[in-house]
C-alpha cells in the first residue's frame, strides 16, 4: 500500500512511501545530458534506511533508522508502484521501463534474489503496456559484509543470468527499440566509487570494503567482460577533486572500461563538511577531455531538493494538495465555527500561528480537521482543509478570488500591513493567488 504521494511541480518525479516506510521513486526524465530517450525510471529500495553509513550519505547524516525489508516486501513495493501509476493516469505506451536499484539501501548487503526481483518486476511492467523495456541498473558500494564474497558472486551470477534472459531470452522482441543491446548490457552495474584513494574512501565509505579489493573482485569475476561498469563519482569540495583524484579515477575506470558520472550533490544543513566541489564544471570538463565515456548528472536532484540516499522533497507537493490546487479557484474554505462544538483543535504552520499571536487573535480550535492554514475574521474562521476532509465533510464552502479580494481588503481594514497579508497568503503555498492579488 501507498501511504504518501509527493510529485514534483514539473510532475516528472513521483515520490511514493509506501505503507512499511520504504520509498520509491518514479522518474521521468533524464538526469544525464545525452539521454533523452522516454523513460519511466522505477528507483527502488531494498531497506528502509541504509545499514551502509557512507558518511556522506543524507541516510546516514540524518540517523534515519534502518530496518530490513523481505523479499516478498521488496516486490510488493514494486507492484504497488506501477499500480499507483496506472491509477495516476500515466501513458504507459509513450515510455520505456526501467528498474534502479538506487533508493535507500545497497542490495548487494542484503539477501535478495536479484534474479527473481528482476524477472517479476519486468513481467509485471509489460502487464502495464510499457512501450518497451530499457534495463536494469544496479548500484553497490560493495558494503563489508561477513559472506562477502558468496554474497558478491551469488549477485554477480543473478546480474548476469538476467541479462542474458533479458537480450536473448524471453524479453528480447520487448527491449527498448533505441537502444543497441549488442554493445551495452542490459543489466547495468554501478560502482559508488567517488575515489579510489584507500584513504578518501575509508573516510567517504567507512563500512565498504577497499579500493584493492574493488579491483580483486572485478579481475576476478571479470564482470566488466559480461555487463556494462558505471563508476559513480561526487565531487566534494577538498575531500575528492583534486587533479590527482580525477587522474586515478579515470585510470582506473580505463583499466575496466566502465563509464564514468559525474553526479551532482545537494547538501542538507547536517552535512558534516561534505559539499560539492564549486568546481564542478570545470572537473566536467576534465574528465571530458581525458576520457571518452564521460557523462555529467544535469540533475534531477537539485530542483527536488535530492540528496543521495532520498529523493526529498523541498518543492515537491503532496498529490493531495495538487487536486485541492487544480480544483478550486480561491484556496480559502469558509467554516462556521460556531456550527460544531466539537471542534477542539486547530493544527497550523508554526509562523501561522506566530502571525496570528503577533495580531492577538484569539483563535478557536477545532477537532478532526487537518488544517494546513487558518484565518479568522468577523465571525467567520478560514481554512484550508485536504481534499479528503471536503469529501468526508460536506459543511464547507469554496471561496474564490473575488471573496478573497475582498477578504483581503478587509484584513487591510483591521490593520494588517501588506508585508503581513503577504506573508500570510505565502505561508498559505498559494502564489498564484498571491499573484492576482
Ligand atoms: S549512499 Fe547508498 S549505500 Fe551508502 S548509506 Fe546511502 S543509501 Fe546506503
Amino acid at each position: 500500500m501507498i501511504k504518501e504521494e509527493f510529485v514534483s511541480e514539473d510532475k516528472n518525479v513521483v515520490k511514493l512511501i509506501h505503507d512499511d516506510g520504504v520509498e520509491s521513486v518514479w522518474k521521468f526524465n533524464s538526469s544525464c545530458e545525452g539521454t533523452k530517450n522516454m523513460k519511466a525510471v522505477l528507483f527502488v529500495s531494498s531497506s528502509l534506511g541504509c545499514s551502509v553509513g557512507c558518511e556522506f550519505c543524507w541516510l546516514t547524516q540524518n540517523e534515519v533508522r534502518y530496518k530490513k525489508i523481505s523479499q516478498e516486501t521488496f516486490i510488493r513495493n514494486i507492484k504497488d508502484s506501477l499500480r499507483w501509476l496506472y491509477d495516476w493516469g500515466f501513458e504507459f505506451e509513450s515510455y520505456n521501463f526501467k528498474l534502479s536499484f538506487m533508493g535507500m539501501g545497497d542490495v548487494f548487503i542484503e539477501s535478495f534474489d536479484i534474479y527473481q526481483i528482476g524477472i517479476i518486476a519486468l513481467d509485471e511492467a509489460l502487464l502495464y503496456k510499457f512501450k518497451g523495456l530499457d534495463g536494469i541498473d544496479i548500484c553497490t558500494s560493495f558494503p563489508k559484509t561477513p559472506f562477502n564474497n558468496h554474497g558478491t558472486r551469488e549477485k554477480f551470477y543473478s546480474m548476469v543470468e538476467l541479462n542474458s534472459v533479458a537480450i536473448k531470452g524471453m524479453y528480447s522482441n520487448r527491449l527498448n527499440k533505441n537502444n543497441d543491446y549488442s554493445k551495452r548490457s542490459f543489466v547495468r552495474l554501478f560502482i559508488s566509487m567517488h575515489s579510489v584513494d584507500q584513504y578518501t574512501r575509508a573516510l567517504l565509505f567507512p563500512n565498504s570494503v577497499g579500493i584493492n579489493s574493488i579491483g580483486a573482485i572485478l579481475d576476478n569475476s571479470k564482470i566488466s567482460n559480461k555487463l556494462n561498469l558505471i563508476f559513480h563519482y561526487i565531487p566534494f569540495k577538498n575531500i575528492n577533486d583534486s587533479l590527482t583524484q580525477i587522474e586515478d579515477i579515470i585510470d582506473f575506470a580505463k583499466k575496466y572500461n566502465a563509464e564514468i558520472r559525474l553526479l551532482r550533490y545537494n547538501e542538507n544543513y547536517k552535512n558534516k563538511g561534505f559539499i560539492e566541489s564549486p568546481r564542478f564544471n570545470s572537473i566536467v570538463d576534465i574528465f571530458k577531455s581525458r576520457y571518452h565515456k564521460v557523462k555529467s548528472q544535469v540533475s534531477i536532484g537539485k530542483e527536488v531538493t535530492s540528496a543521495c540516499g532520498q529523493f526529498m522533497a523541498g518543492s515537491v507537493k503532496t498529490v493531495e494538495e495538487l487536486k485541492f490546487e487544480e480544483k478550486i479557484d480561491g484556496v480559502f474554505l469558509n467554516v462556521d465555527y460556531n456550527v460544531d462544538i466539537q471542534y477542539k483543535e486547530i493544527i497550523l504552520d508554526k509562523d501561522i500561528k506566530k502571525f496570528y499571536d503577533s495580531k492577538d487573535i484569539d483563535l478557536k480550535y477545532l477537532k478532526n480537521y487537518t488544517i494546513y492554514k487558518g484565518i479568522e475574521l468577523d465571525d467567520k474562521l478560514y481554512v484550508q482543509l485536504s481534499e479528503k476532509d471536503i469529501d468526508n465533510k460536506m459543511r464547507e464552502y469554496y471561496i474564490g478570488q473575488k471573496k478573497l479580494a475582498s477578504m483581503i481588503s478587509t484584513l487591510k481594514s483591521k490593520g494588517f500591513s501588506d508585508d503581513d497579508i503577504n506573508n500570510f497568503i505565502l505561508h498559505c503555498n498559494s502564489i498564484k493567488v498571491a499573484k492576482s492579488l
